[in-house]
């Protein structure tokens, strides 16, 4: 395997730091991926070289932004294998490009119109389409997935002639667990539904090619693949973008304005109201190139490996609950009955083991579950197999000492 975990720790300088006197065990990759130092290093390169706001054309600094800021837009597109560069919108992430749909679609839902999303997604990709039914009196449906992202022949009617919207995750972020999506999106696509794919999770793991996928919308974060936070992007067909209402208007958008009107701009200005997170985009093109750099197969191999080691160890402990799978993931999400999560977790921090207690910004899955939170280790490149040991260890100590309370 060309893929090794502990050569490319090394340009990740936050992981030889110590948490609460122990080494840094970071096991939270799934809420946000600590940076490389050629993302570091480019957010300071373009402040120390480059920094001026873009497309006002009027000096060279200017103009090196300018010329930076559109090449990172052509990056990200044959990152995502997207036609055009213009059909990458810059977004502060994820939440926000979801947002940019609902809002954007809103003129064209009516009342016996149903927005159909899943069991399975995180908030962000949750309560924009939620609101979006309030405000237009749509049914807001949810598909039942199983926790094994298995999607019932039975429903197969969630998809009729009345379903305008279909948005749904690639993968879950509370329990790892991949979606049907490649079945589900040719259903949408049978009944004429927009489709939005939430990438947030996927990016890091997986080689997207939206092409392929041939959704109408895919929203994914920097901060998740190893870039900056306050940057993601919406990628969008051209005849989906062209008929988003902006979620927000002002300068930049605009190609002309008087007191009574205003002309919009041509995609994808038309959707980036106001002075753009520069060094954000910048960042985020440098991890799509740290990415391309690695052998992404290998190193998704090797995540899962460190997941599938966690799983196979606690597997038989009949103190533990898991609702990951045992395969095919990067994430191990469980509780333990009788120790409330935040406790574990607790004590795990205590012994520099960051992991994730809580329900992810996924309520209805975690009643689903029929638990109110859980506890997840979530694997990126630079995780190790004694860092999974470590993590089984203490955990087992953890409920050791809390289980006698
Ligand atoms: N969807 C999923 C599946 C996520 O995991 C997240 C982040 N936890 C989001 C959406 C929201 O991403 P962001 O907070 O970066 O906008």
């Amino acid at each position: 395997m060309s893929f090794d975990a502990n050569t490319i720790r090394d340009e990740f300088p936050i992981l030889s730091m110590e948490a609460n006197e122990h080494p840094l065990v970071y096991l939270d990759n799934a809420a946000t991926t600590q940076k490389p130092q050629v993302v570091l290093d480019a957010l300071i390169t373009y402040y120390t070289t480059s920094n001026a706001n873009v497309h006002r054309g009027a000096h060279y600094l200017s103009d090196r932004a300018t010329a930076q800021f559109e090449h990172a837009r052509d990056r990200v597109a044959q990152f995502l294998n997207a036609p055009e560069n213009s059909y990458v919108i810059w977004t502060k992430g994820t939440t926000e490009a979801i947002n940019q749909v609902a809002h954007g679609l809103e003129w064209c839902i009516a009342p016996d119109d149903e927005i159909l999303i899943t069991s399975l997604e995180h908030h962000a990709n949750l309560v924009p389409w939620q609101q979006l039914a309030f405000r237009t009196g749509a049914r807001l449906r949810v598909l039942p997935l199983t926790s094994k992202g298995e999607w019932e022949p039975e429903y197969a009617h969630y998809f009729n002639e009345h379903t305008r919207i279909f948005a749904c995750t690639q993968i879950s972020n509370a329990i790892g667990v991949k979606t049907p999506l490649k079945d589900m999106l040719a259903a949408a696509k049978a009944v004429g539904a927009f489709t939005l794919v939430d990438g947030a999770q996927a990016v890091a793991h997986y080689e997207v090619d939206v092409t392929e996928l041939d959704c109408d919308f895919y929203a994914f974060s920097g901060h998740k693949m190893y870039g900056p936070t306050g940057i993601g992007a919406l990628y969008g067909k051209a005849h989906a973008l062209d008929v988003l209402t902006p979620l927000q208007t002002g300068g930049e958008m605009v190609s002309h304005v008087t007191y009574n009107s205003t002309e919009f701009n041509t995609l994808p200005y038309r959707l980036e109201a106001g002075t753009p997170n520069i060094e954000g985009v910048i960042g985020l093109s440098t991890a799509c190139d740290f990415l391309a750099s690695q052998d992404r197969e290998d190193m998704l191999i090797w995540e899962q490996k460190l997941a599938r080691y966690v799983y196979d160890e606690l597997k038989f402990n009949n103190d533990i609950e898991i609702y990951s799978p045992a395969t095919d993931t990067t994430v191990v999400s469980l509780s333990v009955p009788g120790i409330h999560t935040l406790d574990l977790n607790g004590y795990l921090d205590s012994q520099g083991v960051a992991v994730r207690a809580g329900s992810h910004c996924a309520h209805p899955l975690m009643a689903q579950l029929g638990v109110s939170s859980t506890l997840r280790a979530s694997f990126a490149c630079y995780n190790t197999l004694s860092e999974a040991r470590r993590f089984c260890d203490v955990l087992l100590e953890a409920i050791e000492i809390l289980g006698d309370d």
